[in-house]
């Protein structure tokens, strides 16, 4: 079967750059998330255009191989890491900025670009894209459009599906399908763009992504600020939602995360405080000034011990690479396991006595770090090397972090995806009618169940 399907795909489209070798393919098994159980695909497809993804998944239904999509592989629940002998179709060669038109304020753009090149290139031009997950150096669009992917400055500008206008994309019968446009305002129809974004490649193959830009806004003020206890610099996040504040930037560190971070960088962060608050303004001048002012007091009048600012645009991008290097840190002393919870932010102090639980309960360390401002935390699970019994009490904490955010209202993912590690859990926060919708779409859209089979749903 396998055989006659490459030997299909070689005839139709003989220019294309196929990898057939194993060792190839052993290289596209795994996306970040080790620890799932995964398959080797049949081959690796990588395009260079829309025409040929169009085929390859045409020729994908005629011998019902599934197809897995995949950008860079950085996910972090399993959606790009391989299914035994499916067919991967990686984006990386569909790299191009097709156009950055500056009057109607978009880019259009193929969706294997590395994020900050993405970022430098419409920089060069004066512009602003916005996304930033902490990854932004090594995940591409695609997987961002794939994940709708979160980052650093989503308390502002929002997740990657604010800043989708429309999308050029695959069907799973080979359609080629065009979602949205240009347009900044169009309700006409289902918005199958929306629906799109965050699927995981379940629903449709993204082949060109229509993105909204910004003016590029002013040098950010940073601020750091340390807290005797977590849940003092919970309810700073909460004074700080409360207060009407915007800031670009609100994340959090626990005093393990600050402490494998500090040992990294020699940031001289404080390695005393239980957690840290990282706020950041990028508006102009005196208003700058006056969010950084409105933070220092919500987090002074919520007990901070400390609060220092950076003293320039260096200091500040030292600052926030550390926060950005996090789980690398954790990774640096021993197994981490990344979940990536979320809840409404007020109850984010809750939600941090929920971890400490969860960690004394498995007598495991967890260093919590994140988008605190979305109400999004990353307890990141740290095992010694050798821990034979590393993967089993991890999925029972995650279990355990799950049923909380679940419990506080809130969810099992905010950013990385449900992909293979979560689907467990996705019925416990949807409830059975709103699986059961999500079944009918999935059927409706790819009936042969090719895309991505086994993701998001089971
Ligand atoms: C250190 C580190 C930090 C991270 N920080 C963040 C963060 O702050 N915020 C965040 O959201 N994530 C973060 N991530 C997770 C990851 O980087 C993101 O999920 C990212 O969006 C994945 O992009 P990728 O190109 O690597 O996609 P992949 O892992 O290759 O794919 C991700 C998903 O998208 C699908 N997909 C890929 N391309 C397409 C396409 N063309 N059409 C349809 N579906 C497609 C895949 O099938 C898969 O389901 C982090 C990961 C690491 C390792």
């Amino acid at each position: 079967m396998a055989e006659a399907f490459l030997a299909a795909i070689a005839n139709r489209l003989p220019e294309l750059r196929l990898l057939t070798d194993p060792l190839d393919r052993e290289s596209y098994r795994r996306d970040e998330t080790a620890y799932l159980a995964t398959g080797l695909p049949c081959a690796v497809a990588l395009p260079t255009e829309t025409r040929q993804v169009a085929e390859l998944v045409r020729l994908a239904g005629e011998f019902r191989v599934p197809i897995v999509p995949r950008g860079a592989g950085t996910g972090l629940s399993g959606g790009a890491s391989g299914i035994e002998g499916a067919l991967t179709i990686a984006f990386t060669a569909m790299n191009r900025i097709i156009e950055i038109d500056r009057d109607n304020l978009v880019v259009v753009t193929q969706p294997g670009i590395i994020n900050a090149d993405l970022k430098k290139a419409v920089a060069a031009e004066g512009l602003f894209y916005a996304p930033d997950p902490a990854s932004f150096e090594i995940c591409s669009i695609g997987g961002n459009l794939g994940t709708n992917a979160g980052g650093l400055c989503c308390i502002k500008y929002g997740q990657t599906r604010e800043s989708v206008l429309g999308l050029e994309v695959v069907m799973a019968d080979g359609t080629v399908l065009r979602t949205g446009g240009k347009n900044v305002k169009d309700v006409a129809g289902y918005s199958l763009t929306h629906l799109i974004v965050g699927s995981q490649g379940t629903l449709a193959i993204v082949t060109e992504a229509i993105l909204r830009l910004r003016p590029t806004p002013p040098p950010r003020s940073t601020l750091l600020a340390f807290f005797a206890t977590l849940e003092a610099a919970g309810e700073a996040v909460a004074g700080i939602a409360r207060s009407g504040l915007s800031p670009v930037t609100l994340e959090l560190m626990d005093r393990f995360t600050i402490e494998a971070v500090d040992e990294m960088h020699e940031l001289g962060l404080d390695r005393e405080a239980a957690a840290m608050l990282m706020v950041e303004s990028d508006l102009p001048g005196a208003a700058a000034v006056g969010e950084m002012d409105g933070a220092r007091a919500v987090c002074e009048a919520a007990g901070a011990t400390q609060v220092v600012q950076a003293t320039d645009a260096q200091e500040a991008d030292w600052l926030r690479q550390g926060r950005r290097a996090a789980f690398h840190a954790l990774e640096r002393l021993g197994t981490a396991r990344m979940e990536d919870v979320g809840v409404p932010r007020a109850r984010i102090p809750e939600m941090l006595t929920a971890i400490e639980e969860i960690a004394a309960k498995h007598a495991v360390r967890i260093g919590t770090f994140g988008h605190a401002g979305d109400g999004n935390l990353h307890p990141t699970l740290v095992f010694e090397r050798d821990d034979p019994n590393a993967e089993a009490i991890n999925e029972a904490a995650r279990g355990d972090l799950y049923r909380a955010a679940i419990a506080l209202g809130g969810t099992i993912t905010g950013e990385h995806g449900v992909g293979v590690a979560r689907r467990d859990y996705l019925e416990l926060q949807r409830g059975a009618d709103a699986i059961r919708v999500m079944r009918q779409i999935k059927t409706a859209l790819d009936p042969l169940g090719i895309l991505n089979p086994g993701r998001v749903l089971k």
